[in-house]
């Protein structure tokens, strides 16, 4: 088989892109051509509907997801801030290593690795801080927090803490509303269940949020005050030179951005619940059993512990040199007992889980 019909099922940046071929492929325009300044617009707009907010400050970043949690936490943490972030998986500890390093007084709150974001636990471990982080879709674990109830809950509360959601693994793979759950800041990545290859981290920023930036950040490139201009958005209202926009990628991104809101939002989330749902009524019947806790399983990744006596990384590899799927190892500590499978974007399809069970119980018999 070629390496071209791969079925890259894993939850890393290895997810096949047929979404933005289009925009990839299309003859590329310059940076400063008036057509593909249309194309990033269009692209804001895009994102703003996925996310559910109408910010005005909602642009693909050049980079991956994690440059848009350090643009996150570089514009809006002075030294000394006290930072909560609810830790239940790598891209929680992620946030906190880097909430540190701009000086961040910073108050992980562990949870154990397959259970959701607990909100009261968050909210008892500081009474005001000026930031709160978590991440929506834990793609260590496959487990879904509920970010409406942690937003609703700070709000209640009645301080002004900034609520800072990472949306990588979220975004386009299920429902998000920002503005009705009260997020201020969030990122995401593009090669998760957008189906564009990595390269852009979306980031959007609330008015309130906004205020309360830092004015000079200690990073020069992630600057939003300055990357505000780069949009058309800043102060004077036009657009000036700060980098050069990755055309290529926005491009891929319009393209897939496009062909997710033809297809329909409802359309897409209900493509990834289904094709999530025969997943896990397949593994339980080869008699696996789910990692994640029960409720709060996410569609788009599935962790699945691998059962006693077999050897992970000889099935994964199984699975890559005879069935050419490609599924991920497990995170962290978690590396060998836990198999993680992705049905992002394109990849949340019955076909695609119906070639994953049949591969796995022929290896597993
Ligand atoms: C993949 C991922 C990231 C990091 O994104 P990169 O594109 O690898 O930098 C951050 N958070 C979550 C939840 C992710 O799944």
């Amino acid at each position: 088989m070629a390496l071209t019909d791969r079925v890259l099922l894993g939850p890393g940046p290895g997810n096949p892109y047929p979404e933005a071929t289009a925009g990839l492929a299309a003859p590329l325009l310059g940076h400063l051509d008036p057509e593909f300044l249309r194309i990033m617009d269009e692209s804001c707009d895009g994102l703003r509907t996925v996310w559910g907010t109408t910010n005005r400050r909602t642009l693909p970043l050049s980079g991956t997801g994690s440059l848009g949690m350090e643009a996150a936490f570089s514009n809006t943490v002075r030294q000394g801030d006290v930072v909560v972030v609810a830790v239940n998986g790598l891209f929680g500890k992620r946030m906190c290593e880097v909430a540190s390093r701009y000086g961040a007084e910073v108050i992980p709150v562990e949870h154990r690795w397959g259970t959701p974001v607990d909100t009261q636990r968050v909210l008892e471990a500081h009474p005001a801080p000026a930031i709160v982080g978590a991440v929506h879709a834990e793609t260590s674990t496959g487990v879904r927090s509920d970010i409406a109830e942690l937003g609703a809950a700070l709000r209640a509360r009645g301080d002004d803490t900034l609520l800072l959601a990472d949306c990588v693994t979220s975004i386009a793979g299920e429902p998000i509303d920002l503005d009705g759950w009260q997020v201020d800041l969030a990122y995401a990545g593009t090669q998760k269940c957008l189906g564009v290859p990595p390269g852009l981290a979306p980031f959007t920023i609330s008015e309130r949020a906004w205020e309360r930036r830092v004015q000079r950040p200690p990073v020069w490139y992630l600057d939003l005050g300055l990357l505000g201009d780069y949009l058309g958005s800043g102060s004077g209202g036009g657009r000036t030179y700060h980098h050069t926009a990755p055309t290529a990628m926005v491009a891929g991104l319009h393209a897939a951005l496009g062909r997710i809101l033809d297809e329909g939002l409802p359309q897409v989330f209900d493509r990834h619940v289904e094709a999530g749902t025969a997943l896990r009524e397949g593994l339980a019947e080869l008699g696996l059993e789910l990692f994640a806790q029960e409720g709060h399983r996410l569609s788009q990744l599935t962790t699945v512990k691998v059962p006693d006596g077999v050897d992970s990384a000889k099935v994964r590899a199984q699975l890559l040199n005879a069935y050419n799927i490609e599924i991920g190892a497990g995170a962290g500590e978690f590396a060998a007992t836990v198999w993680r499978i992705g049905l992002m974007g394109h990849n949340a399809r019955l076909g695609r889980v119906a070639q994953l069970l049949g591969a796995l119980r022929a290896i597993l018999r």
